[in-house]
């Protein structure tokens, strides 16, 4: 079990960064580059809003690599075997895009992240990447089974998205996309009414259904099962030390086979 750690340090701002050398790569090849060629240590730049928090918690980069030109990076499609969202797509393009239908449920959740301001500006590779526990898209995604596509200078590698939580980045650095599988015909339900304390996603596909549970503090768990599995034997499976000083394990077994109960419901329902 991960426990994020409590805020650290002075508060700093913005205007506590010196001038550094900005990089405004227009591929992928040409970022990597720039994150291999540019002072040490170099700061991916996507939307930002998790930026200043950063600075604020301490980090000092040298240099600063901005996607925003990377094209390839904004790229999401579907075909019969997968959903492939890209990096720099932000929240509320995710959202909207038609491609997000391959996985109902899906675009129902991931609108419901963040404010309206926040939703135009930050990115899934963003909110993946800052590997901060009460960021809600490694749950959706883990539910879903999905891959990263990392990219370093030795080419690109597939990890599940869950294993990003602890993936070493010196060598594979930027996230390029995010791919979902669609075998089984996935679909999800998100339920987050007792955020940020703890929140649940389902996801069945014929043949399995995989749960995962977070809390504000806590890396997601997930948990595959047979179709059928009672609630309350799937969330007492949770880890015995699940816990935080927010929320007790107890509670989770307890009100998430509750939860359970209701997704499970709301997902059979007919259309
Ligand atoms: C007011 C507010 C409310 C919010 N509410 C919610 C919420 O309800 N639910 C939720 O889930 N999130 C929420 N967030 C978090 C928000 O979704 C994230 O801040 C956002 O997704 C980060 O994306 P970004 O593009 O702005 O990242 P940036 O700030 O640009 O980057 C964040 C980190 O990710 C790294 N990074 C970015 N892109 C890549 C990449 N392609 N490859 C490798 N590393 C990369 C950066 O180097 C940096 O370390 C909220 C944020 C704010 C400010």
């Amino acid at each position: 079990m991960f426990t994020a750690p409590a805020p650290r340090g002075l508060a700093r701002s913005q205007a506590d960064l010196p001038p550094v050398p900005l990089y405004r790569p227009d591929s992928v090849a040409e970022a990597i580059h720039a994150l291999d060629t540019a002072p040490a240590p170099a700061a991916l730049y996507a939307g930002g809003t998790d930026f200043f928090a950063r600075l604020r918690e301490g980090e000092a980069p040298a240099a600063l690599v901005w996607l925003d030109r990377v094209q390839d990076l904004r790229e999401v499609g579907r075909d019969d075997h997968a959903l492939r969202l890209g990096a720099l797509v932000t929240h509320h393009e995710a959202f909207r895009h038609p491609a997000l239908d391959a996985v109902p449920g899906l675009a129902a959740a991931w609108r419901r992240i963040a404010t309206v301001r926040i939703r135009r500006q930050a990115t899934l590779g963003g909110n993946l990447m800052a590997r901060r526990t009460r960021y809600e898209l490694s749950i959706l995604l883990t539910a879903l089974g999905a891959s990263a596509q990392m990219a370093g200078a030795d080419g690109t590698i597939d990890l599940p998205v869950e294993d990003l939580w602890q993936a070493d980045t010196a060598t594979h650095p930027l996230l390029v996309s995010v791919t979902v599988p669609l075998e089984g015909c996935p679909r999800l339900d998100y339920e987050r009414s007792m955020r940020p304390t703890f929140t649940q996603a389902l996801a069945m596909r014929d043949g399995g259904w995989r749960l995962v549970v977070a809390t504000e503090y806590l890396r997601p768990w997930a948990h595959d099962m047979a179709p059928g599995t009672p609630p309350a034997e799937a969330t007492a499976a949770l880890p015995a030390d699940f816990a935080d000083p927010a929320v007790s394990r107890a509670h989770m077994v307890r009100a998430g086979a509750a939860f359970l109960k209701r997704q499970i419901e709301r997902m059979e329902a007919p259309a």
